[in-house]
């Protein structure tokens, strides 16, 4: 008989909608156990091939059927640094889950009857954490002798600096900001990753010995030449896609119009919701729109829509999107999430122009309907305006989430570096290392926006080429 995917536990709405406390509430061992217990273990399992990083996901899932979540943590960790993490945020609907053989053939992202993967791979993640379980070391005492600086300490860089600790190498981080993690810190809201999670993760890699300092630009503190001057052999740069992108249209600078990427930061790396304890401000819209379809979107949109519940508004906050539901990129359970809470969708809108008072202030945008086209090079449908379709919508705040460029800080001053035309590194694929001798680069800051998975895809294959670099 076909068994049923076992549902995720979630927080209830009405206790969402107060705070930052994480939404997902995991699986318990009944349920992971019945979960995994849907697999089919199939002869050429397709899902593996579906994880950037390569996770034996058959063997995994197969050691939570029996009990055995030791050896099931462990064999996640083979190739993935961060289980707990990615078992929380990686989009594997359209990764492991939607490559399943329990997905349809065609849909365009995973069916719900696919093995929820990345829940069982969090339910592990998880135990290894409680239980304090440590991947091995595979030190190399030649290796040790090399130091190699590490620029950025998200996803990537972290991933890196983690693979080439276990190696023995001594590695140290260097952060811009003043705390660590990257987007996972400053992006990504606690209600989906709890920070203790985040600091877990890190934590471990300064028990494997890397050094991290943090307010500290490469570029502009030091450049890369000096760090080589200074005894380093190598350098990775997992410098991220930090640059918000806007949409260009008059009046997009009036006051109360963020980009994502500020509003974000304001909120989940200054605190700004307890202002004036901490001391970054916020404005809060009484109707907020935020326009764009991604993740950044969507936490945008479920940040806002809690800043206004916790002071005492009632929440009117808009997704406006110039496409359709489906051709959404964000992850599918953000979207749902982000409608149970009340965020409201407007699709099939292309904003033109904001309009303001005398005083500056944003009070509305002027926007036009828009019918789906031809597919683009994304292959996905493209908006396309209808002349004379205008229609105001009321917002006295507004977020632009319509995308991140290149962090350019470092390779605007490093002519070595290679670059496109868009800002981001140019690197030969199968090591990843960039046009200066000894730096590797991986992330973000390579082909633009992805996901965390991706990035920590890169850094491994950087790792790698680094550590025969070195050798050689
Ligand atoms: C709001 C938001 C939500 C997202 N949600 C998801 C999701 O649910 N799932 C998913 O898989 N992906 C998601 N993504 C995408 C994912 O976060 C990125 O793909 C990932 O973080 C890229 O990692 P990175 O290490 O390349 O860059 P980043 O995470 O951007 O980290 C780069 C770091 O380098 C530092 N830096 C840059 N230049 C310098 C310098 N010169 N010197 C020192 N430090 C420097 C920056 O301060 C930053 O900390 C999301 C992105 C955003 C913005």
């Amino acid at each position: 008989m076909k068994k049923e995917p076992v549902k995720i536990k979630e927080l209830a709405v009405d206790q969402r909608i107060n705070g930052f406390q994480e939404v997902v509430l995991g699986y318990s061992e009944e349920e992971a156990l019945e979960e995994a217990g849907r697999c089919l273990q199939c002869k050429n399992p397709a899902c593996i091939a579906g994880c950037p990083v390569g996770i034996d996901i058959k063997k995994f899932i197969y050691q939570i059927t029996k009990k055995d979540y030791i050896a099931a943590y462990l064999t996640i960790r083979e190739k993935n640094n961060f289980p707990s993490l990615c078992g929380r945020i990686c989009p594997a609907e359209y990764q492991c889950r939607k490559a399943c053989i329990l997905t349809k053939k065609g849909a365009p992202f995973a069916s719900p009857e696919a093995i929820n993967i990345h829940f069982l791979e969090r339910f592990a993640g998880d135990y290894g954490m409680r239980e304090g379980l440590e991947a091995g070391a595979n030190r190399n005492e030649d290796l040790s002798r090399f130091k190699v600086a590490v620029v950025g300490s998200g996803p990537a860089g972290l991933c890196c600096a983690g693979e080439l600790a276990r190696k023995g190498i001594k590695v140290k981080v260097f952060e811009g900001l003043h705390k660590t993690g990257g987007v996972l810190r400053y992006g990504i809201p606690a209600l989906r990753l709890p920070r203790d999670i985040l600091d877990f993760e890190i934590n471990y890699l300064s028990k494997l010995g890397v050094e991290i300092v943090t307010n500290f630009i490469i570029g502009r503190a030091k450049t890369l030449d000096e760090l080589f001057k200074e005894g380093y052999a190598a350098a990775f740069l997992g410098l991220g896609a930090g640059i918000p992108s806007f949409m260009g249209v008059p009046g997009e600078n009036l006051c109360n119009i963020y980009s994502a990427n500020e509003f974000l930061t304001r909120v989940n790396l200054m605190c700004a919701y307890k202002f004036p304890q901490f001391h970054t401000p916020v404005s809060i819209g009484k109707h907020i729109v935020v326009i764009g379809g991604g993740n950044t979107a969507m936490d945008s949109s479920r940040v806002a829509l809690r800043l206004q519940k916790m002071n005492g508004m009632e929440p009117d906050t808009t997704i406006v999107y110039r496409r359709t539901e489906v051709e959404m990129p964000a992850r599918r359970l953000e979207i749902e999430h982000a409608k149970e809470e009340g965020v409201k969708f407007k699709f099939l809108v292309k904003p033109e122009e904001f309009m303001g008072n005398d005083l500056g202030l944003v009070e509305k945008m002027r926007s036009l309907e828009c019918k789906l086209g031809e597919p683009d090079s994304s292959g996905r449908k493209r908006p396309v305006a209808i002349a004379g379709s205008d229609f105001q919508i009321p917002c006295d705040m507004a977020v632009i989430a319509v995308g991140l460029k290149a962090n350019q800080v470092l390779t605007k001053v490093t002519p070595e570096l290679k670059t496109d035309e868009y800002g981001d590194l140019e690197v030969n694929p199968q090591t990843m290392e960039t046009s200066m001798r000894g730096v590797f680069a991986g992330g973000d800051i390579v082909g633009g926006e992805g996901t965390i998975i991706e990035a920590m895809g890169m850094s491994k294959i950087a790792a790698r080429a680094i550590t025969d670099y070195l050798k050689s």
